[in-house]
């Protein structure tokens, strides 16, 4: 276990990965202005953090502390009001196809079949048919979704439908994966089967991924950083990089030094938590 402070990641040390710094939140706050006379809400305290090629992160953080509200940011789907966000060097002006979402609620277009979700963003690129066709195969079968292609959201459960959000992200060949808790409305069986067939998708394809959670075990299973939340305004308390070696198996979840970071973690949450509650 290896704490870096947080203001440290300015200079560039952030864990163990070496490769280009690919995203680059810099300075970055929120303030939601209040509904008819009410006070403003500041979501975010100044936000640094760099995330290198291949990373994967996860953002733990109690609710309402602002990790949606960064998340959006990145995404493009809303803009800070101070501080900047960069990807490779340019600043983010918006959504783009180069960032791949997946959020809690499930997202699919509920009129189109598994196959035709995953196909959706390649024919708006204007992908050729049997491209398509060949895209989303592979990732069917990848996510394990293989003689569902035919089906409808409404058919499928909780955690398919996921898997075919997760589909759809990774068939758009994205830099990075942005996912806001796409586990929390699962079932905890579910949610563990998909925490490892996430995780083995990207030993094997090598994404950067961002993964907000408030799930501290999921935080530490696939991270290979966790950057843990202030209480709102929020802002990264600390980061803890997470160096077990990959392919990781569920029962590194119950090993000492796992209990030992889990220990530390459950510590800081519980400190922003009753922060939080004004405790
Ligand atoms: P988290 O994802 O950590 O649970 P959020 O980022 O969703 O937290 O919210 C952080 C804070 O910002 C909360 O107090 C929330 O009510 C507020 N907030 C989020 N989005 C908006 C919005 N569009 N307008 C006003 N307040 C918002
Ligand atoms: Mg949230």
């Amino acid at each position: 276990m290896n704490m870096i402070a947080a203001d440290a990641l300015v200079t560039g040390d952030g864990g163990q990965n070496n490769a280009p710094v690919q995203l680059a939140v810099r300075g970055v706050t929120r303030v939601f202005a209040g509904a008819r006379g009410k006070p403003p809400t500041q979501a975010l305290r100044p936000i640094q953090l760099d995330v290198r090629e291949n990373d994967f992160i996860t953002i733990l953080g109690p609710s309402g502390c602002g990790k949606s509200t960064l998340l959006r940011i990145i995404a493009g789907l809303d803009t800070p009001t101070e501080g900047e966000v960069r990807l490779d060097g340019q600043p983010i002006r918006g959504p783009g196809a180069d960032r791949g979402m997946v959020f809690q609620s499930y997202t699919l277009f509920p009129w189109l079949t598994v196959e035709q979700n995953i196909r959706f963003g390649l024919r708006e690129r204007g992908m050729g048919e049997a491209a398509q066709k060949e895209r989303s195969d592979f990732f069917i079968a990848k996510v394990g979704l293989r003689g569902f292609e035919h089906h409808y959201p409404k058919q499928l459960s909780g955690g398919m439908q996921q898997r075919t959000a997760i589909a759809r992200a990774l068939a758009n060949d994205p830099k990075m994966l942005l996912l806001d808790e796409p586990f929390g409305a699962l079932d905890n069986q579910t949610r563990v089967l998909m925490q490892e067939l996430l995780l083995g998708i990207w030993e094997q394809a090598q994404k950067t991924v961002l993964f907000v959670t408030h799930d501290i075990d999921e935080a530490i299973f696939m991270a290979s950083r966790v950057a843990v939340f202030s209480a709102r305004p929020g802002c990264i308390k600390s980061e803890i990089a997470v160096d077990f070696p990959h392919p990781r198996h569920y029962t590194l979840k119950t090993s000492p030094e796992f209990m030992q970071i889990k220990a530390r973690l459950t510590e800081e949450i519980r400190a922003e938590t009753l922060a939080a509650a004004g405790q």
